[in-house]
């Protein structure tokens, strides 16, 4: 349970600095990758995780948040790399303006995936890859990681709910997940077996920029920013089977970028 007590001390801490879905949603991610994984994948992934404490995708899943105390050197070059903000109504992705110097969740997905599937770098550095994929197609499918306005995905939009004062980033990290009763072995397992139609799981280069898009663009169409600044519980529960189906469509497409990559 350590590295859930730390994450949650960080975010005591760090409030304004949200960083990802919650532990339990990157997990959730993790586990439903790693129910749909092929065989040869799935060898992979175990050799490139030998050693780790709990060497499966959703053991892995939340490493990338664990770098702000782990390695705050790599924390510092990759803390950009988590979320990505557009500049367009229409969230049109134009990497010179929305990802400067690449530092942003497209171009780092696309880098570490790269990375991954290099078989001539050492086994380390695409272990790391790995662990940065997983918690990237995490992100990326978190609408707020990939928001166009300019409030820091968010984190700047104050939001009243059940008389405490909270963020926008926050709500959509974890309480629309339904953080009160929740079991993410349980929910990873019932979400695995939903089917995710073909179209959705193509792996061609430019997955991770249609991915961030999609985000952005989910947020207009689903209302996600309530005028009032105020949610309920209905807000969550309204929200909640989108916040549901981002994290199956996480993890579907997480399993077919290490198909393909991992061969
Ligand atoms: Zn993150």
């Amino acid at each position: 349970m350590r590295p859930y007590l730390a994450l949650i001390l960080t975010a005591l801490l760090c409030p304004a600095l949200a960083l990802a879905w919650d532990p339990h949603g990157h997990r959730i991610v993790g586990q439903i990758a790693q129910a749909k994984l092929d065989p040869a994948a799935r060898a992979q992934v175990a050799a490139l995780l030998a050693g780790e404490r709990d060497p499966t995708l959703a053991g892995v899943s939340n490493w990338a948040d664990t770098l702000r105390w782990r390695d705050p050197e790599l924390f510092q070059r990759s803390k950009r790399w988590h979320f990505i903000n557009f500049h367009d109504a229409d969230c049109s992705y134009v990497p010179a303006r929305d990802c400067p110097g690449g530092d942003c969740i497209v171009a780092a997905t696309e880098e570490q995936l790269r990375i991954l599937g290099n078989t001539r770098l050492p086994r380390e550095q695409r272990a790391q890859a790995l662990k940065f994929v997983v918690h990237f197609i995490g992100d990326i499918h978190q609408p707020l990681h990939a928001g166009n306005r300019d409030d820091h995905g968010g984190n700047d939009y104050q939001i009243r709910y059940d008389g405490r004062g909270t963020n926008l980033h926050k709500v959509w990290d974890g309480l629309v997940l339904g953080r009160a009763a929740f079991d993410p072995a349980a929910d990873a397992q019932r979400l695995a077996e939903t089917p995710v139609p073909a179209a959705n799981l193509r792996t061609d280069r430019r997955a991770p920029e249609r991915w961030a898009r999609e985000s952005c663009l989910a947020i207009d169409a689903n209302a996600i920013y309530p005028p009032s600044h105020r949610i309920d519980r209905a807000y969550l529960d309204a929200h909640r089977p989108l916040a549901e189906q981002r994290l199956l469509l996480a993890g579907a497409r997480l399993a077919a970028e290490l198909d393909a990559v991992l061969r």
